[in-house]
């Protein structure tokens, strides 16, 4: 139910900056009591992790429904609001983010995207590039890269790109 933290480029300074939902989401069934000041939303509870910027409004559906970025509906949107905390220029405020756009690990190839969560997950892409002989299951984490950056003629070139990235930020 949880997202990792996703880096976002820091619209003060430019570096990367880690975006934090406002909102802790767990089944009910995992938790030995709900702990106080949480709301409960059919079988999620929902703790309020940052209280003084963000408080918790459930939608307008009983049963609870995750949004990702581009899905329509009624439910909670994430990588949407949230905190955004930089550690170059110690910035931490509220803001509303969009996502792929503001993805800080962002790159384009002869006109595909590529877009990583955060490092790790950026590390993870790099390492599947490299290797000489993939899997031909890729793994949930790695099934948003576009086909066309898989090929022989344009993997090199991501690779490189990704490495840099990587070295450099
Ligand atoms: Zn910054």
């Amino acid at each position: 139910m949880q997202n990792d933290p996703l880096d976002v480029r820091c619209s003060e300074c430019g570096k990367a900056a880690q975006f934090f939902e406002p909102f802790r989401f767990t089944c009910v069934v995992r938790l030995p009591e709900v702990p106080e000041n949480s709301h409960v939303w059919g079988r999620v509870v929902v703790e309020e992790l940052f209280p003084e910027q963000f408080s918790w409004e459930q939608p307008d559906c009983d049963k609870p429904k995750f949004l990702q970025p581009g899905e329509t509906g009624v439910g909670y949107r994430l990588n949407e609001r949230g905190m955004v905390w930089c550690k170059a220029c110690k910035t931490f405020e509220a803001s509303t983010i969009s996502w792929p756009e503001d993805a800080f690990w962002k790159l384009n190839v002869k006109g595909h995207e590529l877009v990583a969560r955060n490092r790790e997950h950026a590390e993870q892409i790099l390492g599947f590039l490299q290797e000489t002989q993939r899997a031909p299951n890729r793994k949930p984490a790695l099934r948003g890269i576009p086909t066309a950056l898989l090929t022989r003629r344009l993997q090199q070139e991501v690779s490189n790109k990704l490495e840099r990235a990587l070295a450099t930020a």
